[in-house]
């Protein structure tokens, strides 16, 4: 399906074409919180890079690559990309450079809703969550993990039957 998407001032718009459009992953790391994620986490979905158009406002788009790690001063493969005036949009990594991931909050088409059994908790584990943010304790059998999940994005859509 086509998605567009904007910024919260409007200055951006972009679309993108995504057959994962799915919100269905909530990441409780310190680094989504950080860039986008009031109630302690961030959704993203992804979509097919090469359809990403940015169809106004680029001149407003920055930018940013987290440091992953402090101490060996690794970056993040992610580049997330906010609208210099508001708020983050998508984020992009080379290392998978045929997609992009923008933020289901970015996403003014409606999205298809999820269950809320069917959600994914990741990243539980107490150095990436906020001890404050409300989520499940780290269970696989319940889609709740201290890292990472066992399923991709496109695997979970498959598996669900929701590849749009
Ligand atoms: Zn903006
Ligand atoms: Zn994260």
């Amino acid at each position: 399906m086509e998605l567009k998407g904007s910024c919260h001032c409007e200055k951006v718009k972009f679309s993108v074409t995504s057959h994962t459009p799915c919100p269905f992953m909530r990441c409780y790391c310190s680094i989504c919180r950080k860039c986008q994620g009031g109630g302690g986490f961030a959704i993203n979905i992804m979509g097919l890079h090469k359809t990403l158009k940015v169809e106004q406002g680029s001149e407003y788009l920055k930018g940013y690559r987290a440091l992953r790690d402090k101490k060996s001063g690794e970056l993040c493969g992610n580049i997330r990309y906010f609208c210099s005036e508001c708020c983050h949009l998508y984020a992009y990594c080379e290392e998978y450079a045929d997609l992009v991931y923008p933020m289901a909050c970015a996403i003014d088409t409606p999205l298809p809703a999820v269950d809320y059994d069917d959600i994914y908790h990741i990243m539980l584990n107490k150095d990436s969550k906020a001890n404050w943010a409300i989520a499940p304790e780290p269970n696989p059998k319940k889609h709740a993990y201290s890292e990472y999940p066992d399923i991709s994005l496109e695997e979970w859509h498959k598996h669900n039957n929701r590849l749009a």
